[in-house]
């Protein structure tokens, strides 16, 4: 017995694995000055140490990596995703198999995307997946999820192509309790409501029920985000203990009203202006169909279809297309506001869905927040340390001791210019090089 145990533990340290990155710029999360020179030691994944390199302590024997003249942030976390239903530009659940998911997951890891929330869309087949990420130190981004989300009987979204039988749609506020009791078990992340009814054009779910919604959830410990488009349901919602508005407010600019009611009740905001971004977008051929940095997400036949004369008039044919652009104007004023004011704003883009590129639409988020005045440091501290705050997950968001390696390294400053963050050099997720 005593062999076996002296034998588990040389394994153990066998397969211990340290790393030293060094002679980096570090931007850590926290939102404060770069540290430059820096020097990381990384042990099984988490960050031991970090600080100046010429203060490190290197144990002997490690992998060491210099990374002069780069500079290191933290993986991006994105807290409003929709996974594995797309293949090109078709949604069906029919394509939500472990192969998809693993797919859109390394394209996300590609793009420095360390973390994604899925909103909604999951089947069950999700939680394993995430379950054995958990267990270990995943090489791919990793999971959170809401699993399966809610809207009323015939409610949006469920008229949108490949999303019937997505949510569960409830009728009344006496079936809530009946699907919670399903669902909860499965331990999802979080719950979500879709709470519109797409410019009058489908069926909305009724207040009431979704506010039978968060409270179920609540009392199963689960926090609740809803995509919300109007102002008279954002502040419905959050008067009634609504975790976060999983969209930007689109109908009207936000007031002292709406900022006192989330400030009271510490409701989390999201932007997903690249998603406004989507709506419109298409409709003219766009010069970064070209660009590399979204060739690294996109496949040829897609950015084939994207530019051809059948789907621009497709797109140019919706006659709410002129109202997009005020839409996300709409969002990205509300986005300010609200930051501004005190809320605290999370990273979000609505990304996985046809037309709205996983990884390559974080990147554009970063650029629409930039639009309205948010700094490259207010932008990465949202997208670390805040969505970490967002999710609860302790030993994510920022690059400090003790927490998992999830970061991306750069060859520009991503504080001069954040659309630098496109200049990636390398990303690790739980200390694993993975691109
Ligand atoms: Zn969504």
């Amino acid at each position: 017995m005593r062999i076996l145990l002296a034998l588990l533990a040389m394994a153990a340290s066998a397969s211990s694995e340290t790393i030293v990155l060094r002679n980096f710029t570090l931007i850590d999360g926290n939102g404060g000055a770069p540290l430059a020179g820096a020097g990381m030691v990384v042990k099984d994944g988490r960050i031991a140490w970090v600080g100046k390199a010429g203060e490190m302590k290197a144990p002997a024997g490690t992998q060491d990596v210099d990374l002069t003249g780069k500079f290191v942030m933290p993986g991006i976390i994105n807290l409003h995703g929709h996974l594995g239903n797309v293949v090109g530009l078709v949604q069906d659940p029919k394509n939500f198999t472990p192969q998809n998911v693993q797919k859109q997951l390394d394209t996300y890891a590609k793009y420095g995307v360390t973390s994604m929330l899925s909103m909604g869309s999951d089947q069950s087949s999700v939680f394993p997946i995430r379950d054995a990420q958990r267990a270990g130190r995943p090489k791919t981004t990793r999971i959170f999820t809401a699993g399966k989300g809610f809207t009323g009987v015939n409610g949006y979204p469920t008229t949108v192509p490949g999303m019937k039988g997505v949510p569960y749609e409830i009728g009344s506020p006496a079936e809530v309790q009946k699907a919670m009791d399903e669902l909860a078990p499965k331990k999802p992340d979080f719950v979500k409501i879709w709470v519109d009814d797409h410019l009058g054009k489908e069926k909305k779910i009724p207040t009431e029920i979704s506010v039978a919604i968060i409270q179920a959830a609540k009392k199963k410990g689960l926090r609740t985000a809803a995509h919300i488009f109007y102002y008279a349901d954002a502040k419905a919602l959050a008067e009634n203990g609504l975790y976060a508005a999983a969209h930007s407010v689109r109908d009207r600019e936000v007031d002292q009203t709406l900022i006192d009611i989330m400030k009271k009740n510490g409701t989390w905001q999201l932007g997903t202006l690249a998603r406004e971004y989507s709506t419109f977008a298409f409709s003219k051929k766009q010069p970064f169909l070209d660009d590399p940095f979204f060739k690294l997400g996109a496949e040829p036949e897609v950015i084939n279809t994207l530019k051809s004369d059948a789907y621009l008039k497709k797109q140019q044919a919706d006659k709410d297309l002129p109202k997009y652009p005020t839409f996300l104007a709409t969002a990205q004023k509300n986005l300010k506001k609200l930051y501004d004011a005190g809320i605290r704003v999370g990273f979000g883009t609505d990304s996985g869905p046809p037309a709205r590129f996983t990884g390559f639409f974080e990147h554009k988020e970063m650029e629409l927040m930039k639009e309205v005045g948010f700094t490259p440091s207010q932008i990465i501290t949202i997208f670390s340390k805040n969505s970490a705050e967002f999710l609860g997950a302790k030993d994510l968001g920022t690059l400090t001791a003790g927490k998992w390696a999830d970061m991306v390294v750069l060859t520009k400053n991503p504080l001069q210019d954040i659309t630098n963050t496109h200049a990636i050099d390398a990303v690790y997720i739980a200390g694993n090089k993975v691109r």
